[in-house]
């Protein structure tokens, strides 16, 4: 685990400025929840964080390193999407251990790694399967499992649940919840639903066009909003 560090980040897609200057502080281990209506610079933000946009001014540190001239992978963090493409000849356990392998890890290594995470997320009994014979769930799983076995400083969510219907969507957050009292991993997780943010952050930090308007825990937001937006936002029906 890592800490993570926003530093009057700046985001210009030619002339046009999507993030304003953000500064946020991620302790190791916190579960971080960034929400705010669709376009407000959400994913923008995080792939900032990822390596995955340039950044137009400002700094991004994880841990105690100024990261902004690293690529990705050189980041030591994983990323979990909304759409999460399995590889769809390989099976679980292909599709689980493939960046090691990449990466030259050796087999036994693999394994382990493999295992572990697949116990963790139980899909230790899929492990043979193809995504295609896989639910939504199950593949969400398997997409989680794959950050897993890198054992990244930190993971990275964008809107990871937003494909799956309401019931599954519960049921995940209590799995992603479970998965962080585990691991004791830094999460940064993004997405547009006020209740999912509420339930799983630690801390949320409410964004609206470009900027952050309020940070919190979920009971100080609810109980004390800083601002109308911020009230609206939060007592909005999901
Ligand atoms: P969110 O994830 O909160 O929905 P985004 O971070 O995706 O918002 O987008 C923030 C703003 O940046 C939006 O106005 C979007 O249109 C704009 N934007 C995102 N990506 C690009 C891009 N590649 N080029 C130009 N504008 C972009
Ligand atoms: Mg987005």
């Amino acid at each position: 685990m890592a800490q993570v560090h926003l530093r009057s980040v700046v985001k210009k897609y030619g002339g046009l400025q999507v993030v304003h200057a953000i500064n946020l502080d991620i302790a190791d281990g916190e579960f971080v929840v960034l929400v705010g209506p669709s376009g407000c610079g959400k994913s923008t933000t995080l792939r900032m964080i990822a390596g995955l946009e340039d950044i137009s001014g400002g700094e991004v540190l994880i841990g105690d390193r100024v990261v902004n001239d690293l690529p990705p992978r050189e980041r030591n963090l994983a990323m979990v999407f909304q759409n999460y493409a399995l590889y769809p000849h390989m099976s679980v356990r292909e599709n689980l251990g493939f960046s090691l392998k990449i990466a030259k890890r050796s087999q036994s290594e693999i394994d382990r790694a493999v295992d572990d995470a697949a116990e963790i997320l139980s899909l230790t009994p899929l492990l043979d399967r193809k995504p295609g014979q896989l639910s939504g769930g199950q593949r969400q799983r398997v997409a989680m499992g794959r950050a897993i076995v890198r054992h990244p400083d930190v993971f990275l969510f964008d809107e990871p649940l937003s494909n799956l219907d309401a019931k599954l969507r519960t049921q995940m957050r209590v799995e992603i919840k479970k998965l962080h009292q585990r691991l004791k991993s830094t999460i940064v997780y993004v997405t547009h639903d006020q209740v999912e943010a509420m339930t799983l952050a630690d801390r949320i930090v409410i964004m609206r066009d470009g900027h952050i308007e309020q940070i919190g825990t979920p009971l100080e937001v609810f109980e004390r909003p800083n601002t109308t937006f911020v009230a609206t936002f939060i007592g909005s029906p999901p």
